[in-house]
């Protein structure tokens, strides 16, 4: 028997029936002789009082020009009450625990304040309570600079905290409770008949976070591999196990790891010269189509800046709500499953409006507004 690290998300420590499935989940963990750390994010989603956003919101509606040290401050809070709550509930029901700050718990990380990276943990205090008998409640998403500031980890920077605490603590698997079952091929809320995968590795499940599905953080992933840590996706509310991320690869017999989606990408046409000296075509994320005159660019808001001094006028097409579709190979696809998906996306008549090809993941940029409908012709074409 070792370490078990179980991560609570934010909609799985905001209800009582949520509490008694998190308490049933340490239990039974406790009971087959783990150590257990619990790893909890804020409470709710946007709106509930203590979430990330409605934090944040406070101090926006001051200024939303805020200092990036103060954001982390008040940000940390919510993890903070999370897992005074979380504490005080598990010694209520019998099961002495301690709660710990993100910072009490030994994270250090960079000073790249609302997106800092861990650098190191001192598991000793963690450590030290574990041997008294106690769950160790931990504060997730923050750290603490070497001069002392507090950090965050970036939005969804729960998972990594909890991978990375399992990691430097020789923990023998991180437990992510979330509100879905586990890893589905599709989103689940989009086609709801997708099946969920009982293991995957952690390249394959990198490729789908890091292109939009939500399930688990990218970063979370890439912590996972370099500590060669397993990693269950599973639900709060059920005892069933989830999906398995590990090292083992895992075949596919369509070749198809999944489709993940992603909102929020924009799109500016302009004439060559416009751009073609700018850092903005440096950023390897950005889908780019070259024709003699004009240079098109899809990029994602939220990963880069928007683009440029570009005069207003110089732009010859601009448009936002765009959405992307990734179509997530196992193995790079052969030049006749290109080709064939290609003619299904011309003859099936979908609202595709450009689509690009890398090595494993066919992207299929579209209005925002057709997404859902595209995933579903997507699915029904593949099964
Ligand atoms: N509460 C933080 C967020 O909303 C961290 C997390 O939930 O993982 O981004
Ligand atoms: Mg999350």
């Amino acid at each position: 028997m070792g370490i078990i690290v179980q991560k609570f998300g934010g909609t799985s420590v905001a209800t009582p029936e949520a509490r008694h499935a998190l308490l049933n989940h340490v239990k039974k963990c406790k009971d087959e002789g783990n150590d257990v750390i619990v790893v909890v994010s804020a409470i709710g989603r946007n709106g509930a009082p203590y979430a990330t956003d409605t934090l944040i919101n406070l101090l926006e509606q001051i200024n939303p020009t805020i200092i990036p040290q103060k954001k982390d401050l008040l940000m940390s809070c919510g993890e903070i009450i999370s897992c005074t709550l979380i504490s005080h509930f598990l010694d209520t029901n019998n099961i002495p625990s301690e709660a710990l700050t993100g910072f009490q718990a030994g994270i250090i990380t960079n000073d790249n304040f609302n997106n800092s990276e861990i650098i190191h943990i001192d598991t000793t205090t963690i450590k030290n309570n574990l041997a008294k008998g106690k769950v160790v409640v931990i504060a997730g998403f923050q750290g603490i600079t070497a001069s002392g500031q507090i950090t965050t980890l970036g939005r969804g920077g729960s998972d990594t905290a909890a991978v990375a605490i399992g990691g430097y603590i020789k923990a023998e698997r991180v437990d992510i409770f979330t509100d879905v079952p586990g890893i589905a091929k599709v989103d689940p809320r989009v086609v709801s008949i997708a099946p969920y995968i009982s293991s995957i590795s952690y390249d394959d499940i990198y490729k789908l976070a890091y292109h939009g599905a939500k399930v688990i953080h990218p970063r979370a992933v890439m912590t996972a591999k370099q500590f060669n840590i397993p990693v269950r996706v599973r639900s709060t509310f059920s005892n069933d196990l989830g999906t398995l991320i590990s090292d083992k690869d895992v075949p596919y017999n369509d070749n198809i790891v999944g489709l993940a989606l992603e909102k929020d990408f924009s799109y500016i046409k302009v004439e060559k010269e416009v751009l073609s000296q700018s850092d903005f075509l440096k950023n390897p994320d950005i889908l780019l189509k070259k024709s003699e005159n004009f240079l098109e660019a899809y990029y994602h808001k939220d990963h880069i800046d928007y683009p440029l001094d570009i005069e207003e006028n110089s732009y010859f097409e601009k448009k936002d709500h765009i959405g992307q579709i990734s179509i997530i190979f196992h193995e790079n696809p052969e030049d006749e499953t290109k080709k064939n998906l290609q003619d299904f996306l011309i003859h099936a008549n979908l609202a595709t409006q450009d689509i690009f090809w890398s090595d494993d993941r066919l992207a299929i940029l579209l209005p925002l507004d057709h997404i859902t409908q595209t995933v579903q012709s997507l699915y029904a074409h593949y099964h």
